[in-house]
């Protein structure tokens, strides 16, 4: 089969594979697309995958073509949006319910062959079936919302909250959806980039700004979220959370980012500090949030490009070019 190559640091190719064959309990999947993130660009560079070669492509849905030996719930023919989470299910973390920190944790994509191929294999365990009216090849954008709402599981959101949001590419603009659907009273939102702006204003940002010094609230918001992963961005966003209120660590910076906190001002104003790491036991309800229309996930997706380009996809998307780009196989 043809599949995407991240050969060995800062080099990606398309070429040809072994076909991927099922264990007992997994299904060989036949891609409808597969998104790119920066996860991605973190495994070009080196991070996350513990060993390359490796076929990247952690968000992705497809028809089951193959299914193991002792696997009844799906059978060849139905469409599924896959998890790609892998979790021990010994750890310490995985036995308190932490799993996204599993001491082994593991993702389809990232430490094993993922979906940036004609097919790709899964448990059977990680796959979630689509209704008629959800696309197939829409369904890759199933795992980058679950990780939004395992961010919202995360800050707890109250009603009423005025959210700040840096960044408006997929991450962020699906945070901005998800706050208006939890209750914030406005979301705002930061990005260097006017281009992204405009689909933030689309999608009912109370404001939208290329910094926060634009944006009227001098007494901070009660939410701030970062989904850049830029430094610049977080310290300028640590600064800018109300008394009483929490910045999430969303965006996935490069291991090397430091920022600096005002300690103080954390004792002093009660301030929340805190991250959310991938998908914990939010996979289904983001596949559930599309099933009944809430969210659409064609909005996200500008690019569609077909798997041949995946070396120049990845630029495309290092270059801060579009939204969501996925590529089909
Ligand atoms: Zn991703
Ligand atoms: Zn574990």
């Amino acid at each position: 089969m043809r599949a995407a190559v991240i050969e060995s640091v800062g080099r990606a190719v398309v070429t040809e594979v072994p076909d991927p064959v099922p264990g007992p309990r997994e299904v060989v999947v036949e891609v409808a697309a597969c998104g790119l993130c920066g996860t991605d660009l973190h495994i070009l560079q080196g991070e996350f995958a513990p060993r390359l070669p490796i076929v990247p492509g952690h968000e992705f849905a497809g028809t089951v073509v193959a299914t193991g030996t002792r696997v009844t719930e799906v059978t060849a023919g139905d469409r599924v949006a896959v998890d790609p989470s892998l979790y021990c299910h010994e750890c310490r973390y995985c036995r308190t319910g932490h799993n996204n920190l599993c001491e082994r944790w593991a993702a389809i994509g990232v430490t094993t062959a993922g979906g940036a191929a004609q097919y790709a294999v899964a448990p059977v365990a990680n796959c979630v079936g689509l209704p008629e009216h959800v696309r197939t090849e829409d369904a890759a954008l199933v795992e980058p919302l679950s990780c939004a709402v395992r961010g919202y599981d995360v800050l707890r959101s109250r009603l009423g909250a005025h959210v700040l949001v840096y960044g408006s590419g997929t991450m962020g603009l699906m945070m901005l959806e998800l706050a208006k659907r939890t209750g914030a009273a406005s979301v705002d939102v930061v990005d260097l980039n006017p281009g992204r702006l405009e689909t933030a204003r689309l999608l009912g940002a109370s404001a939208a700004a290329g910094a926060a010094d634009e944006l009227d609230r001098p007494g901070g918001w009660d939410v701030v979220v970062d989904a850049t992963g830029n430094a610049a961005a977080i310290q300028d966003g640590l600064g800018r959370v109300a008394k009483a209120g929490t910045f999430l660590q969303f965006g996935v910076a490069d291991y090397a980012t430091r920022v600096t906190i005002d300690p103080y001002r954390v004792y002093n104003q009660e301030i929340t500090i805190t991250g959310s790491m991938a998908v914990l036991h939010s996979y289904e309800r983001a596949a559930e949030l599309f099933a009944n229309g809430v969210l659409d996930p064609r909005v996200f997706i500008s690019d569609r490009l077909p798997l041949e380009r995946y070396p120049q996809a990845l630029e495309q998307f290092a270059a801060g070019v579009g939204r969501k780009i996925v590529v089909v196989p």
